[in-house]
């Protein structure tokens, strides 16, 4: 898997799921946020939403309001929970990578990789993953 150097620009992401966090955060219901940027160049978030044991990550959610208003093309992602008074970047679940390779295969992803932060393809991340040949329909 090829990694990357972050930038200003994935700097700048990191920040918007960090602020999304910093005014949502709930120890239970909502610890988790993500930030999504277009081709746009707009920046779009969302938090997680627990429910019994199972919710949608927070990834999904800030996809989903990207779409939601017209977006169709992500350029990158990032995900941050809450750790005392930090908010460290995390490394998205399964599930998350799999709708990645669904619905923007070619985004970066800011992931921490072995306690670094760095950024790789989102089809990379995912290697021999499921095709559900969405770009078909
Ligand atoms: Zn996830």
């Amino acid at each position: 898997m090829r990694v990357l150097q972050l930038d200003a620009e994935d700097q700048k992401l990191i920040e918007a799921a960090r602020e999304v966090l910093r005014r949502n955060y709930h120890p239970v219901k909502h610890s988790v946020g993500a930030a999504v940027l277009c081709a746009s160049g707009r920046i779009y978030t969302g938090i997680n939403v627990e429910a019994c044991g199972y919710g949608p990550c927070a990834e999904p959610i800030a996809i989903g309001a990207a779409f939601t208003n017209g977006e169709r093309e992500i350029r990158a992602i990032v995900a941050v929970h809450k750790r005392g008074d930090t908010y460290p970047v995390l490394s998205p679940c399964g599930n998350c990578r799999q709708l990645l390779v669904d619905y923007a295969p070619e985004a970066m992803v800011i992931f921490d990789y072995d306690g670094q932060v760095v950024k790789a393809r989102a089809r990379d991340l995912l290697p021999g993953a499921y095709l559900s040949g969405f770009d078909e329909a």
